[in-house]
């Protein structure tokens, strides 16, 4: 069976689709995120969510932050807390949010012996 090349062409007839088709193994091209791997389809736009990833360093967000209080559930502790900034007055509580390039950003301990 030989398939057409170009993706324009018609399908393959209902005939060359029988009982003895094979399944055909494509190969393709994705973009991880080193830090978190989430795949993407285009370079470029894996490139814009590595400048804001989470768990990027350099894009100095929360999660990677020294300052960060991570999330507590009741379950833990009888009280629930969402995740937050633990610097006086952090900036998540004037911006409605944990965020990335935080000027108070400093790496975690762990960040800083990997
Ligand atoms: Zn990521």
């Amino acid at each position: 069976m030989t398939l057409p090349q170009d993706p324009g062409a018609a399908p393959p007839s209902q005939a060359a689709m029988g009982a003895a088709a094979e399944p055909i193994a494509i190969t393709v091209t994705r973009y991880l995120c080193p830090y978190c791997r989430r795949g993407h389809s285009k370079k470029a736009a894996a490139a814009r969510h590595i400048a804001r990833c989470w768990w990027s360093p350099a894009a100095k967000g929360c999660k990677t932050c020294a300052l960060y209080e991570p999330e507590i559930t009741e379950r833990d502790t009888g009280y629930r807390a969402r995740e937050h900034c633990g610097a006086e007055g952090g900036p998540d509580l004037a911006a409605g949010g944990i965020r990335t390039g935080c000027a108070l950003w400093g790496p975690r301990e762990e960040a800083v012996d990997a």
